[in-house]
């Protein structure tokens, strides 16, 4: 048996339920954004569950957007997220659904209701429709149009179909109850009059179904089964549930909500995310350090250990925040297996050997990951000049400093031992260039005579390494629940100019995500190159943000 996308939770369980009692024998889910912006992290837990359980129970998902606020929404955006849901592995039944391929459909709905006295057109202001829905503690007061002949609200919606008025000029409402205790069954607003110009039926309509009309019409007319949503549309589902029951429509999905994504450290709103890329705090919208699927994709995160994160991300009633460190952590868990091993220098310092004959130089076997031999090895250049990590070397360390200081001996990974000499220091006193000794006894970075050293770094051959930028990426924010740019960390992105990087991997390192020994997970970056190639930092090794979270 395949491992299943989604993990037992209660909308398993309802549909578990509707297969044993045959009220359906096959299963079919829709995932309908709004093409209005790029889809984040939030909406992939959304895309999980219902592309997940489609293919669980052998069923089909349908890709429909709800494009019915033409002001907002663009091709580009629709695109994008075609591509997303692509790049998390999930198909889409058939071809690319949209709202507006029922306008036609719908608009025949809205004349049933209004033949059966259940809408009407109102002609109050928006202003006069506002004031009159009441709110929590006040019930709604009719509308003096509420109950005009209907002949009259027919003749009235033709009108308005065929553009005789203004925008905002008048309205097509449901007449359910303006004293109900949910606002949204308050007469809702089933159209409305706006000349916009729309991405698919462009200027064939100067009207345009509301959201909560065409939703529940769009489902059925698909055969969904489940119309899974997130928790803040329980309130609606009365109405939802209202329109099917009074249209002549066979269908009539179960709505089912869920708790939204809510991660920590995170922004998620779209506006709020807009304004980042607006005021260009970020790069774009596929910035590394935005929540997006793009942004995701671009630093290096696999499609994979998102849809794991998702997995984990519990299905249920109740309202809950999600740490950020468990998406971190499952990318890191992913690449341990996954990426082979590299050695990258982030802040490089010169090492002389001096009794390492000038011009020699020899091949060094490396493995290309060290729990899993299947990965292989790789020849690495090794000569008198190396680079190491600046942070390698300690001016007068003490005994549990490991790594370089005087008069101290360290392996060079997979290589030789080598003892530092002396540091050489600039006119300002910074340290420039570490000169040492290697034994060649212990090539292969052990010693015959059994003489054990603590330390092991990383390096690569100074005449051979090839010049890269590194970007280290960071939280975006650094407090759990950021409300705004107060809470932007500033520390989020540093860029790495004079990094090096072991031969050979250049050429062929576009799409795949590495290990830089002892310093992080890195993936090359697929959009920006200036002078060198950039990698950018996927995660880091281990969490330093565990603390802060668990406060
Ligand atoms: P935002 O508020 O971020 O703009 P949205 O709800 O307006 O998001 P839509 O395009 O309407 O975005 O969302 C498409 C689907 O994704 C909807 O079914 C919605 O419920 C779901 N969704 C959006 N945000 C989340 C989230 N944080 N967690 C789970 N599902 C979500
Ligand atoms: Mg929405």
């Amino acid at each position: 048996m395949t491992e299943k996308n989604v993990s037992e939770n209660f909308i398993t369980q309802i549909i578990d339920t509707d297969l044993a009692s045959a009220k359906h024998n096959k299963i079919h889910t829709r995932f309908p954004p709004e093409p209005n912006g790029f889809l984040h992290v939030g909406h992939v837990k959304s895309i999980c569950l219902n592309f997940g359980i489609a293919e669980d129970y052998q069923g089909l998902c349908n890709l429909r957007f709800d494009d019915t606020n033409p002001a907002k929404e663009s091709i580009e955006y629709a695109q994008s997220i075609q591509e997303d849901v692509e790049w998390l592995g999930f198909k889409w039944n058939d071809k690319v659904l949209y709202s507006s391929d029922y306008f036609d459909q719908l608009y025949v709905y809205a004349e049933e209701l209004i033949n059966k006295n259940l809408a009407y057109v109102d002609e109050q202001s928006p202003d006069e429709i506002r004031q009159t829905r009441g709110d929590f503690t006040t019930p709604g007061t009719n509308s003096p149009f509420r109950n005009r002949a209907k002949l009259e609200s027919l003749d009235l919606f033709r009108r308005m179909k065929s553009g005789e008025f203004k925008d905002g000029q008048m309205v097509l409402r449901a007449k359910i109850d303006m004293q109900s205790g949910n606002l949204n069954m308050r007469d809702p607003i089933l159209y409305r009059i706006k000349r916009q110009h729309h991405i698919r039926t462009a200027d064939k309509w100067c009207i345009y179904p509301m959201y909560d009309f065409t939703h529940c019409i769009s489902d059925a007319l698909e055969g969904i089964t489940h119309s899974i949503c997130t928790l803040e549309f329980a309130d609606h589902k009365p109405l939802y549930d209202w329109v099917l029951d009074n249209i002549s429509i066979e269908c009539h999905p179960q709505q089912i909500e869920f708790n939204r994504l809510n991660q920590t450290f995170t922004i998620m709103s779209k506006r709020k995310l807009n304004e980042l890329v607006e005021s260009g705090t970020v790069e774009g919208w596929d910035d590394p350090r935005m929540p997006t699927v793009s942004g995701m994709r671009r630093r290096g995160y696999t499609p994979s250990s998102i849809r794991e994160y998702a997995k984990k991300s519990t299905v249920t009633r109740k309202p809950s925040v999600v740490p950020m460190s468990m998406l971190e952590d499952s990318v890191r868990h992913e690449l341990n297996n996954t990426a082979p091993r590299i050695m990258g220098i982030l802040h490089p310092l010169k090492v002389v050997i001096e009794n390492y004959p000038e011009g020699q130089c020899e091949m060094i076997t490396a493995k290309n990951h060290p729990m899993d031999e299947s990965f292989g090895t790789r020849d690495l250049p090794f000569g008198r000049e190396l680079y190491i990590e600046a942070d390698d070397y300690k001016e007068g360390a003490n005994r549990k400093f490991f790594r370089f200081t005087e008069g101290r001996e360290v392996r060079m990974r997979y290589a030789y031992y080598l003892t530092c000499q002396r540091a050489i220091k600039n006119d300002k006193g910074e340290v420039i260039e570490l000169r040492c000794t290697y034994d060649p006894d212990t090539k292969g970075g052990s010693s015959p005579d059994g003489r054990k050293v603590k330390g092991t770094i990383h390096w690569v051959s100074a005449d051979h390494a090839d010049d890269v930028e590194l970007r280290l990426y960071d939280r975006l924010y650094n407090v759990v629940s950021p409300k705004g740019k107060d809470d932007l960390n500033p520390d989020s992105l540093k860029i790495l100019k004079n990094a090096k990087l072991e031969p050979g991997i250049i050429a062929g390192s576009e799409g795949k995500q590495y290990q830089f020994e002892r310093t992080g997970y890195f993936f090359r970056d697929q959009t920006h190159e200036n002078d060198k190639p950039v990698f950018n930092r996927i995660v880091t090794l281990r969490d330093s943000w565990a603390k802060l979270e668990q406060e």
